[in-house]
């Protein structure tokens, strides 16, 4: 509808009342619609109406209060516009509403009110823009100076925006080309003006009145950029003027608000963003997209959602460290004396380490197998990695990769996702600063799949050195060079690692500890760090070697040292606190020492008790120190032992027997039950169990039942079939560790011979091993770590695999001493040696097997 034309609006209009602005004729206005009336007026007159006239609407400026929620209409503003209405748009959240899109037509004056409900419509008289008006050439002479002072003023303020922007060009434009008397009305929704002052503007219906109200507000305006644009700097951007000149509110008082202010530094800061672009040493590809970026942001308005993650993208990139590396500084003597500084025992692993980094000395390049760590927890594998980066001078960051299951988690999200970031390695590298960092990737071993892709699959890209030189995050959507990142990657077993990945990984095994290595690192590395975590002297507590094998033997039973260091940790606390308070328990000298301990356990509680109550009476005296911390003082921190030695205790019925397992964990000592029950020949198994134990179980029981007559074993009824009229039970206590592999058969096989011939197995024997149908022991893995435990649990034999001697060498001496191994091919080996004096054969079945 050309904007000179006349218009003829209906005689009736549905009233809209607004609080959300004024509409004046030939602007357009946005307005939400939740009211019941107006709601009303939208459904039945705008979304059911067919014809053009029934789209105009009277648009009257509601000057109630809008949160008075009566019923009764308020009383109307006599003046308003009558409107197109070009938009509407409905939505159900937060609660029903719809938009509306009004463009205003004409004033209109109410003359009558017609109906109230379900939304007011009025009998209207229309107040400009009639035939009679637009022919009338006459008012424009008459009002000649007044709307040609108008005009100047108008193209003055259009001119001092920028006409480069399309907008502004075409409302230069507009001026030109629109009738004069149209100008005050769109003028004034155009420049910042108050609802009130727009309120006024309806009123003057007289054309000559509102020239005369609008100028004031376009000098106003204008005044307001003069001040603006002479507290901005000459080389400010072109389109920040744009933005400029809608939000300054209080043009009138203050000249310079901080938001001008704020504007301002955000230019500079794209300045200088650009800047660091241009001096950063990313490699051509990134540079392009950064510049490529940088001009989208420039043309940006801040509000934007999308300036914020341009500018968060372009920050990323500078920050990233595209040529920044430390410089290697790699003297394999250093790194052997370091690495034994750092770490006791794990004599193959430092080794394994040493090679490879004397390797890497001698062959400046980084292509060579991704070293893993694969042992329990605890056992300093982490640690390593850490001295590793410590010897050559490099940076150091850890990613957790237990439980990722997404893929980009470790390369990044795509730009165009709401709340994208970089992967893991990107960020990582964003963190160290440098290029060039030891990465270690932790638990390599505990990586998800999901629908989102397989971290592994991207894992790959990221280690294989054919390819990571040009790694692409989705994020950065720019290759960056990986081929100087040294990784290591740590697990806790290699069954669940991918088997790609274990492709590209040179495996080392990182085992448990024995007590005696376990008590050195305590005292070695351990005591002294907590120590100094806790702000204490050695002056000031002494931890005795017995002490701290009590920790490790009753209150701890792992593969690692993590829980002692945790339990040194509560020692230092509790100490630290004495110390403080500068008073401690006294240790009485004629108190037994450590290993006598056990004797005089019930007494502990309350000797200490008195104590504690006679300490309080000497609370002036200084503190005595150093503070000795014997097995009372560790009673009282720890509280009671938390593992006794209960191996005796559980062997004494027959239908017991103790086998190694092993776990991700380390070693682990199980106990296996059994008993019958009168029934019809079924074998119950427990525990938490996988298919391969099953398989055990049934197996041993047909060996034995085979053997039965053999060995004279017999059922309750005295009958050589062991299963007649009989049930079995079999049950695998411990926790609910999934336990699964062949090496329990043996254990399964004393068990139930122990079961069936009444007779006690040893109580300090402990076993593993694959068995066969044909009564063969097969070999099994993890003997180290199996050893480990039995030697833990206070077992003095074990009987392992024949086939299994040769993994005998990898124990420490001192382990080796302290236990007796039995070396079995054959069942019949285990059995003799799991019994007191042998598991007899009877004599006559074997005279009778010899002859045939
Ligand atoms: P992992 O990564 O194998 O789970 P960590 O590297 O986190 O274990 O080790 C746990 C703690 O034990 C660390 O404080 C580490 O310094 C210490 N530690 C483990 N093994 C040794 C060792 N051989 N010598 C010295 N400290 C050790």
């Amino acid at each position: 509808m050309a904007a000179g034309s006349a218009i003829q609006i209906p005689s009736r209009l549905p009233l809209l009342l607004t609080h959300e602005g004024v509409l004046l004729p030939g602007s357009t206005m946005r307005t939400s619609v939740d009211s019941p009336r107006n709601m009303q007026l939208v459904r039945s007159r705008l979304l059911k109406g067919t014809s053009l006239r029934s789209t105009i609407i009277g648009v009257i400026p509601n000057t109630s209060d809008p949160t008075s929620d009566c019923d009764d209409l308020p009383s109307l503003h006599r003046i308003g516009t009558a409107a197109l209405a070009v938009q509407v748009v409905g939505s159900n959240w937060p609660k029903p509403h719809y938009t509306l899109l009004v463009t205003g037509l004409c004033r209109f004056q109410i003359l009558q009110l017609l109906k109230e409900k379900p939304y007011p419509v009025a009998e209207v008289e229309q107040l400009d823009r009639l035939e009679q008006f637009t022919n009338q050439h006459k008012s424009e002479e008459e009002l000649g100076e007044l709307s040609e002072q108008f005009y100047k003023y108008a193209v003055q303020l259009v001119e001092m925006l920028d006409m480069s922007v399309p907008a502004v060009a075409k409302l230069r434009r507009l001026l030109d080309n629109l009738p004069r008397e149209a100008l005050p009305d769109i003028l004034t929704s155009i420049i910042r003006t108050s609802n009130q002052e727009k309120l006024q503007i309806l009123d003057a219906v007289r054309l000559e009145e509102r020239f005369k109200m609008t100028i004031p507000l376009l000098v106003r305006q204008i005044e307001g950029l003069k001040l603006l644009q002479k507290t901005r700097k000459p080389k400010q951007d072109d389109d920040k003027r744009v933005v400029a000149i809608r939000p300054n509110r209080r043009i009138n008082h203050i000249p310079s608000t901080t938001e001008d202010e704020e504007e301002e530094e955000d230019h500079d800061d794209v300045v200088m963003l650009e800047k660091k672009i241009r001096t950063s040493s990313m490699s051509e590809q990134a540079l392009k997209v950064c510049l490529k970026e940088i001009k989208r942001l420039k043309k940006m308005p801040q509000s934007m959602p999308e300036y914020a993650l341009t500018r968060n993208y372009l920050e990323l990139m500078v920050e990233l460290p595209w040529n920044k590396s430390t410089k290697d500084r790699l003297e394999i003597r250093a790194a052997r004396i370091l690495l034994d500084n750092d770490h006791y025992a794990m004599e193959k692993l430092k080794k394994r380490v040493l090679e490879y980094l004397a390797v890497r000395q001698l062959k400046n390049n980084l292509k060579g197998p991704i070293l893993c760590f694969v042992g329990p927890p605890g056992v300093g594998k982490t640690s390593v990695g850490r001295s590793i980066a410590k010897t050559l001078g490099r940076e150091f960051h850890r990613i957790a990769l237990g439980g990722v299951c997404d893929q980009s988690d470790i390369r990044g999200h795509r730009r165009t996702y709401v709340g994208s970031m970089p992967g893991r390695i990107i960020n990582g590298l964003k963190t160290v600063g440098v290029n060039n960092p030891v990465f270690l990737l932790d638990e390599v071993d505990k990586l998800g799949k999901s629908l989102q892709g397989d971290p592994a699959a991207a894992l790959l890209e990221v280690l294989d050195p054919e390819q990571n030189h040009s790694f692409t995050d989705h994020y950065l959507n720019v290759a960056f060079d990986l081929s100087q990142v040294l990784f290591i990657a740590t697990a806790n077993t290699t069954a669940t690692i991918p088997p790609a990945l274990l492709d590209r990984m040179e495996i080392i095994q990182v085992p448990g500890y024995t007590q005696e290595e376990k008590i050195e690192i305590a005292h070695r590395h351990l005591i002294p760090k907590q120590l100094e975590q806790h702000g204490l002297t050695p002056q000031q507590i002494q931890i005795p070697q017995v002490t701290t094998l009590d920790i490790i033997t009753r209150y701890t039973r792992e593969a690692g040292v993590r829980s002692l260091d945790r339990k040194l940790g509560a020692i230092c606390r509790a100490v630290a606190v004495k110390v403080a308070e500068g008073q401690h328990k006294e240790t009485k000298p004629d108190r037994p020492e450590v290993g006598e301990g056990e004797d005089c356990k019930e007494h502990v509680t309350e000797d200490a008790k008195t104590e504690s109550i006679s300490d309080t009476a000497d609370l002036a005296l200084p503190p005595e120190m150093p503070i000795l911390i014997d097995f009372h003082a560790l009673k009282d921190i720890l509280g009671p032992p938390m593992y006794e030695m209960e191996v005796s205790e559980r062997l004494s019925q027959p239908g017991v027997a103790i086998g190694l397992a092993w776990t991700p964990l380390g070693g682990e000592i199980m106990f296996v039950e059994a008993s019958r029950m009168d029934g019809e020949g079924q074998l119950t198994l427990t525990g938490q169990l996988g298919d391969v134990m099953k398989e055990s179980a049934h197996l041993a029981i047909s060996w034995l039942r085979s053997n039965a007559k053999r060995y004279q074993l017999t059922n309750a009824s005295g009958s050589f079939d062991l299963l007649d009229n009989t049930d079995i039970h079999l049950h695998f206590p411990a926790g609910a560790v999934t336990k699964d592999g062949p090496s329990a058969g043996v254990t399964i096989v004393t068990c139930l011979a122990s079961l069936f011939s009444g007779r006690l197995v040893c109580s300090d024997v402990a076993m593993t091993g694959e068995i066969t149908l044909r009564g063969l022991v097969l070999p099994v893995g993890g003997i180290k770590d199996k050893v480990l435990a039995a030697h833990r649990a206070g077992l003095k034999r074990i009987i392992i695999p024949q086939r299994n001697e040769k993994d005998l060498e990898e124990i420490a001496v001192n382990v080796r001493q302290d236990l007796t191994f039995v070396m079995a091919s054959c069942l019949d080996e285990v059995l003799n040696a799991a019994f007191d004096g042998g598991f007899a054969v009877k004599p006559r079945v074997e005279r009778l097997n010899s002859k045939l």
